[in-house]
């Protein structure tokens, strides 16, 4: 028994909590090791001290104790108070955490005998819990300003749990996630974009893929109702044994950037399409001006150096004619300004069609100068009445003859008209070199020219088209290459007009002789030479020029290669520019089968790629329109 009493009274000093014994008036004691390590005094200095005077126990505690009721409390105890007015410690300057019971003792007849006091230091755990307080406490605000982040930059974030199947979007907090389906984020996803999408899913799991990597998706938004662009940055998430368990996505929407994009990748192609009509533009007309330019001081020149009465006749009617050209050009130039501007003028009066298309025919006559092309009118009526503009109408007929001239290297070009109720429908019918299928799309447009080598700025049928655009007409065209061609153009008016009583088409006229044939005296020591040039004016004024020498032409390339290997010439003069083949494509021609004979390169086009090219091609050398006399004379007799 007294072994027994012995053991109860070490049991103490073995348990993990601090007790205190108190008497009933609430003196202690007695107190084990572990409660005066806990509180750091010595038993000697604190037996007798007084419960009720510790100041780390609340007043109603302290009332509950006085009505013998049990006590329990977590206190944050505060030494230095302590030290002040109850008892000596040697902790300084340190609070600890304690839970503490306080249980009533009473004897057998149930007296206070006493209190038991069993204190447990908390402080280590009550220092981890509040670690993850304050840790929540940053996870919520990271999150919240996450959720500031993503909504200030329009991004969603977005957590794929590989397990799940599924993708978690946060909203403002990682518990307020709405958890959807792989598939359903996988049918939003663009057609051509789902593999991409699957593609990256799939590489980010295998770890095939970097960390932070992007793809770019069109997704479908609820809210506009149509797909937009996200660029996705991701990254992978590992458990702690680097299993990747998931991944990150951060959705940022890029549509605006896109379409800005694109934007400025049409502006950008817009300015070099610019740019490239500019240039265009720009070597065309200096071809076009050059030309007749050409002849018109050519002509003038030898106006002064000619005494010959029919000689300075025949000069004047050229530089006429040249100058005419010039005119319409520039005629074009600013047709095409006020095009550009919309300020095309349109003034309809009424017109008698049947008188205006013979005296129309009549000038075109006279202008085909190729003696296998004839012209034709088929005029139904003695008299049409029609609410036209007579300059848009001349116009339009104009470019079509002049085209179908142009295009036409034999045959018959038939210019007519035909009226219907409310309409007039005129057109141009020729059987040259018509156009292929490829091309028929680009007719109508600005400085489209089939033909690289063919005179004419590009210009024409697009003046035409915006003149049909002006008053309502309707244009267009029929052809089949190397079958011919029909240009029409209807006109809405109201017509009055009586027919003939027979056919009486105008007959085609004799074709005027090709200037060619024009007188030349010969001389006795001349060159041979071949003049390749399509235009009639600068072929005269260069065998003007060339007076006393033997000239033969070719119309056109094919013409000049023709020539060239059935003649033995002493030199060859080469337009560039020339309708079916082109200067420098006969001329690589020639080349192949005679490298000796001198070929002059004869352009409008000064620049000097040019130039460049005509040497490529083979020529000796190069000389630019307008023509200078003193400077062919000398060239020739170099060679
Ligand atoms: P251009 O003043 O250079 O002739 P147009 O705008 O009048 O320019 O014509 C554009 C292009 O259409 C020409 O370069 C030519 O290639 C083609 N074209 C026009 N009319 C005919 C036609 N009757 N036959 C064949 N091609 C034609």
């Amino acid at each position: 028994m007294q072994d027994d009493e012995r053991l109860l009274s070490i049991i103490p000093e073995y348990l993990p909590l601090g007790i205190f014994v108190y008497d009933k008036n609430g003196k202690l004691t007695y107190a084990n090791s572990v409660a005066l390590a806990m509180f750091g005094v010595n038993l000697c200095d604190i037996l007798g001290a007084n419960i009720f005077d510790d100041p780390n126990i609340i007043d109603e505690d302290k009332e509950r104790l006085r009505k013998d009721m049990n006590v329990s409390f977590e206190t944050n105890y505060d030494f230095d108070r302590c030290r002040e007015s109850f008892i000596s410690t040697s902790i300084i300057k340190k609070r600890k955490y304690f839970v503490t019971r306080v249980t009533i003792m009473h004897d057998e007849v149930g007296n206070r005998k006493g209190y038991l006091l069993n204190c447990e230091d908390i402080t280590e755990k009550k220092h981890q819990e509040l670690k993850i307080i304050e840790s929540y406490k940053k996870i919520e605000a990271t999150q919240q300003e996450l959720s500031l982040a993503l909504n200030t930059g329009h991004l969603i974030s977005w957590d794929y749990n590989i397990k799940e199947n599924a993708f978690y979007k946060f909203k403002d907090s990682i518990n307020n996630s709405e958890k959807i389906p792989f598939n359903t984020i996988l049918e939003n996803i663009y057609c051509d974009d789902k593999q991409k999408f699957l593609n990256s899913i799939d590489n980010a799991i295998t770890g095939n893929e970097e960390l932070n990597n992007n793809i770019i998706l069109r997704a479908f938004d609820f809210e506009s109702k149509e797909y937009r662009h996200y660029n996705f940055v991701y990254s992978i998430n590992k458990n702690e044994n680097a299993d990747t368990i998931g991944i990150t996505f951060i959705q940022r929407d890029i549509t605006e950037d896109v379409i800005y994009n694109q934007n400025l990748i049409l502006a950008k192609n817009k300015a070099e399409e610019a740019d490239k009509l500019k240039s265009t533009f720009l070597a065309t007309m200096s071809h076009e001006i050059r030309t007749p330019l050409n002849a018109i001081v050519g002509f003038s020149q030898l106006l002064s150096d000619t005494d010959h009465l029919d000689e300075k006749n025949e000069y004047k009617q050229l530089i006429e004619a040249n100058s005419e050209i010039l005119l319409k050009l520039i005629g074009d130039i600013l047709d095409l300004s006020k095009i550009e501007a919309g300020s095309i003028d349109i003034n309809r009066q009424n017109l008698d069609l049947a008188t205006l298309c013979q005296d129309l025919y009549m000038s075109f006559k006279q202008r085909i100068k190729n003696p296998n092309v004839s012209l034709k009118l088929i005029n139904p009526y003695q008299k049409c009445i029609a609410n036209l503009d007579r300059h848009r109408f001349t116009q339009i007929f104009t470019n079509f003859v002049t085209n179908a001239i142009k295009y036409t290297p034999s045959g018959e070009i038939i210019m007519g008209y035909k009226c219907l109720p409310g309409q007039v429908r005129f057109y141009v019918k020729d059987n040259g070199i018509g156009i292929p299928d490829t091309k028929k799309n680009r007719i109508f447009s600005r400085f489209e020219k089939l033909d690289d080598f063919a005179q004419g700025s590009g210009l024409g049928l697009s003046i035409c088209k915006a003149i049909a655009n002006a008053t309502g007409a309707d244009i267009g065209f029929e052809s089949i290459e190397n079958v011919g061609s029909e240009f029409w153009y209807i006109g809405y008016t109201e017509v009055d007009y009586i027919e003939k009583s027979k056919n009486l088409d105008t007959k085609d006229e004799t074709p005027t002789t090709d200037l060619s044939d024009t007188k030349t005296t010969k001389d006795s020591n001349n060159l041979n030479i071949l003049i390749a040039e399509d235009n009639d004016s600068n072929f005269l004024l260069i065998k003007t020029i060339l007076k006393g020498n033997t000239i033969t032409r070719a119309i056109n390339g094919v013409e000049a290669v023709e020539n060239a290997k059935a003649n033995l010439f002493d030199v060859i003069l080469m337009d560039m520019k020339m309708p079916i083949m082109g200067g420098l494509e006969a001329t690589y021609l020639i080349r192949e089968f005679n490298k000796t004979i001198p070929i002059i390169a004869i352009t409008a086009n000064a620049f000097n790629a040019d130039k460049d090219a005509a040497f490529a091609a083979g020529c000796n050398h190069f000389m630019t329109k307008p023509i200078n006399k003193q400077q062919l004379i000398e060239t020739l007799s170099t060679i």
